[in-house]
Formats: structure tokens, C-alpha cells, sequence
């Protein structure tokens, strides 16, 4: 049966191939990225009854670094959901009730084999936490090279509102398989889970992913749905994407669905519960739309927008956003589907490492939600309230936090591990983050900010950018030498009282 499916899913990729080149007069961002990306291959059967899933997986790892590689390394997401987890836990013990209603739930990932280019390999499960599967390579890859690695695994889905989970309405499996490490610096970036934040970073790789599942399941996912198949009481779904820098689905029961059409993109809004369903449907239409005029197109087919058991607000994965229905103030819900939606250009197009930088996707993303209120004005709301309760909650917060810390830290470039609280996270990379965009596009202008923000997008699509690259971004359209300016806000060093007065 591996072999049947391993042949199909090649014959998927050649034909995608044969597509692109037959349908493109010149290869776009999107085809150059995916041209050169890894491939992942999984088929996965998904037994709800207990909650578990068992996979295999196949990736044609692409070694886009300089230099030999003698491993690859892959996270281990769902072990961060497991009872002995410690230092890369999920959930903290302040947010352990909303998770876990019907008190702990076990989740986790077994791998059962590895194989490189065909042969059985002795990998290690290694990290902190359980949370990095090693393969090990007989011979070096050499830079530019690819090497096929099969990996078996069953992973166990725990009770719990969370990315990886299910509630009493949707089974969410977001991080739920073996995804390779970013190589960078001679180095895998093996950061794990953090209970703050989205503490994840990846490369862009393609995708044909198979899962089978309940047919009263309704299935929504990351790509586009190119097959379905029903056998007795089972529905096998076959999905690609390109060039995306993960693979999420969400399944409910309960699920009821409506589409529209934005350009080449078809959005679908997967919902229960919701007698505004309409008016969030035409809220990711409208996200949609303002984003792309302000950056740039959207260059996916599909956008995915799911109602879910979560416990954090919402939750951008390429293709596919969660939002919380614990988010029971209506403007505060349509608000969760514009952020999450501008994560489609910061964190989903252009990634960045978001253990290092969360300030840069976070900021960007709720920048970019302060901006579309502006050209939407139904809403009733504008930027200047937005970015004007951001900075008085901002300046409350530090406020109490002097109080509590005699030396109270305001860096915005911590690792992820590194803050104390939710709230102090919350508050150094969302906030904050605004409330820097915000005072660079009065320092350069609005227009100029735009202009930055366009050229960010175009240079850097489908990488993983770096502070740097935003500074030059800045630097480029303004002539201005702003990366002093842009340090002192990261560091914590810039004197806020002075800039507000
Ligand atoms: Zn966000």
C-alpha cells in the first residue's frame, strides 16, 4: 500500500510540474520557490474514535545551505503536549484550564522507523523535550543535493483547545508531523515549544497530503483539495500545496461552510455556531482584499478561514487560519480574522523566526490590522484608535511593571523562552511592535511606509527574513540611515516618554 501511494503521490508532483510549466509564460516568486523546495509526501488514517493518527511520511529534503550535511533534523511538535514535558511544554500552568476543561489530556509522537533513500536508519529522538527527531546520513548531502527520507510515525491527539488538540467541536492539527529544522549559521534552529507565542520557524517546502477520516468529518486544510474518495463510512482527501512553509487541517462534526471568490483565490469560511457567518465571510474578503492592495497578491488559491477549540484568540497556518470561538465580542472576532489573515503576508509568505523575531511578524501583522480599519470603514474603527489604545495600554504596562521589576526589561529581541510572562510577551512584540511600525511611518510617511512594506514583501517571499532585511527594506526606499533607530526599539534602549511627548 506504501508503495501504491508513494507512486501516486509522485505522479501528483509531476503533474504539477508539467502544470506549472505548461500554464506559466514566465515562472513566478511562487514557481522559482517551489522549484527549489523540499518535498513532503504523507498519508495519514485518522482514527477519531481514539484520537490517534498513524502516518508515513516521505520527504525529498533539499539541501539549500552551503554547506555537507551529515543529519537532518526534524521538530517534534506534539511532544511538547506530553505529561513529562518540561522545558518545551505547551501549556502553562496559568493557562492550563481554558486547554484542559476535562483536566489533562496526553498528547504526542511516536516515530516507528526512519529510512534514508530506501534503508533503515538507527535515528534518535533527542532535545530538551523528547522534541527532535535526528536521522542520521551514511554518506554527507552536499549542498544542492536532495535525499529521500521515509519516516513512520502514530501521534496521539490530546484533549485540549489548542493547535494541536480537539474540544467539544473541532479536532485541530496544527505542528502535528515531523517538519525539518531550518539550517542557518552551520546550524538546525532547534528551538521548542514555548505556552507564549507561536514558537515556530520553517523553510517554504511543498506538499500532497493524504488523510483519511470519518465521512461525517468536514475537512478543512492548508492547499487545495485536488481528490476525494469515500470507502464504506471513510472519506480519503488528497491535498497539494506549493511553496507554504507548513501543512494544518481542522476536521469538525459541526461544520457548516461558505465560499466566495476573490480573484484567483477561492475563500471558504468553515463554521458552527455563528448567525454572523455571512458578515465573517465578508470580513476575510475584505482582509483579503486590503492586504494584497497595501503588499502585494495573495499568490494561493485557497484561503481557509475555520472556526475552532482555542484557546489563544486565533492561529495563522499558510492557507488556513483558526479562530477561537471562546472570541464572543462580535468586532473583536472579525478582528482575530483580519490579524490572522495579515499573518498570510507576515509569517506565511515572508517567514521569519519567530522564536528570535516574534516582534517582526506579530507587529507587522497588527500594524497591518490598525491600516485596514482605515480603508474599511464600515468597521467603525480607525488606525488612530487602534494605535492610540495600544500606546496608552503600552505605557500603563510599563507603569505596573516598574513597579513589580526594579529592573524591568523592555527588549523586544528575546528569545521566545525569555519572557517572563504572557503579558510581558504580549505586550514587548504585539504591542510594542504596532507602536514601532507606527512611529517609523511618521518619521518616513505613510506613503514611504507602504512603499517599504511592498518592497519587504516582493524581495523577500517565500525566505525567511531577517531583522536586517527589514532594516534594509527601510533603508532602501528612504536613504535614511534608520537602523540605529529600529536597535533602540528592539533593545529596549529607545526613551519611550521622550517620543510621546
Ligand atoms: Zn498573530
Amino acid at each position: 500500500m506504501t508503495k501504491v501511494v508513494k507512486s501516486g503521490v509522485l505522479l501528483i508532483f509531476l503533474l504539477l510540474i508539467v502544470f506549472c510549466f505548461a500554464g506559466c509564460g514566465s515562472a513566478s516568486a511562487l514557481d522559482r520557490a517551489s522549484s527549489s523546495a523540499s518535498n513532503y509526501t504523507i498519508s495519514a488514517v485518522l482514527d477519531y474514535e481514539n484520537k490517534t493518527l498513524s502516518a508515513s511520511e516521505t520527504v525529498e529534503y533539499k539541501n539549500n545551505s552551503a554547506n555537507d550535511l551529515n543529519e537532518i533534523k526534524f521538530h517534534l511538535y506534539p511532544n511538547a503536549f506530553r505529561s513529562e514535558a518540561t522545558v518545551f511544554k505547551a501549556v502553562s500552568d496559568t493557562q492550563f484550564s481554558r486547554a484542559y476543561p476535562n483536566g489533562f489530556s496526553e498528547g504526542n509522537i511516536t516515530i516507528n522507523a526512519a529510512k534514508v533513500a530506501g534503508n533503515d536508519v538507527d535515528f534518535e529522538i533527542t532535545g530538551d523535550d523528547r522534541n527532535i527527531l535526528s536521522v542520521p546520513l551514511s554518506t554527507p548531502l552536499r549542498a544542492g543535493q536532495s535525499t529521500e527520507i521515509d519516516i513512520s510515525f502514530e501521534i496521539v491527539i490530546p484533549n485540549c483547545n489548542h493547535r494541536f488538540g480537539y474540544g467539544e467541536n473541532t479536532l485541530n492539527l496544527g505542528n502535528w508531523y515531523p517538519i525539518a529544522c531550518v539550517f542557518e549559521n552551520g546550524e538546525f534552529a532547534t528551538d521548542g515549544y514555548s505556552p507564549n507565542g507561536d514558537p515556530f520557524y520553517s523553510d517554504v517546502a511543498n506538499f500532497v497530503v493524504e488523510l483519511t477520516y470519518p465521512e461525517n468529518l468536514t475537512l478543512a486544510s492548508t492547499g487545495a483539495v485536488i481528490d476525494t474518495t469515500s470507502t464504506g463510512d471513510q472519506t480519503k482527501t488528497t491535498m497539494t500545496a506549493r511553496a507554504v512553509r507548513d501543512f494544518a487541517m481542522i476536521l469538525s462534526e459541526k461544520f457548516e461552510m461558505k465560499s466566495a471568490t476573490v480573484g484567483e483565490t477561492t475563500i471558504n469560511y468553515y463554521y458552527y455556531d455563528d448567525e454572523n457567518a455571512d458578515a465573517h465571510l465578508q470580513t476575510a474578503i475584505d482582509a483579503l482584499n486590503t492586504f494584497s492592495e497595501m503588499f502585494g497578491d495573495y499568490p494561493y488559491s485557497t484561503l481557509n478561514v475555520a472556526k475552532a477549540n482555542f484557546l489563544q484568540g486565533g492561529m495563522e497556518y499558510p492557507n488556513l487560519v483558526f479562530i477561537s470561538d471562546e472570541v464572543d465580542v462580535d468586532s473583536e472576532y472579525s478582528n482575530v480574522i483580519i490579524h490572522e489573515i495579515a499573518h498570510q503576508w507576515w509569517y506565511g509568505v515572508i517567514g521569519n523566526n519567530e522564536c528570535e523575531n516574534a516582534w517582526l511578524d506579530e507587529g507587522l501583522a497588527d500594524y497591518s490590522t490598525a491600516l485596514f480599519y482605515d480603508r474599511n470603514p464600515s468597521y467603525n474603527r480607525t488606525s488612530e484608535q487602534v494605535l492610540g489604545s495600544a500606546l496608552s495600554s503600552y505605557l500603563l504596562f510599563c507603569d505596573v511593571y516598574r513597579e513589580v521589576y526594579d529592573d524591568f526589561d523592555t527588549s523586544m529581541n528575546r528569545n521566545i523562552h525569555k519572557f517572563n510572562t504572557e503579558t510581558e510577551y504580549v505586550y514587548l512584540t504585539y504591542v510594542k511592535g504596532v507602536l514601532m511600525f507606527d512611529s517609523l511611518s511618521e518619521i518616513i510617511g505613510q506613503e514611504k511606509m507602504f512603499k517599504v512594506l511592498q518592497n519587504f514583501y516582493s524581495e523577500n517571499a517565500f525566505t525567511n527574513a531577517s531583522p536586517a532585511d527589514l532594516v534594509e527594506a527601510f533603508e532602501d526606499v528612504t536613504h535614511k540611515k534608520l537602523a540605529g533607530y529600529i536597535m533602540s526599539w528592539l533593545d529596549g534602549s529607545v526613551v519611550f516618554e521622550e517620543l510621546t511627548s
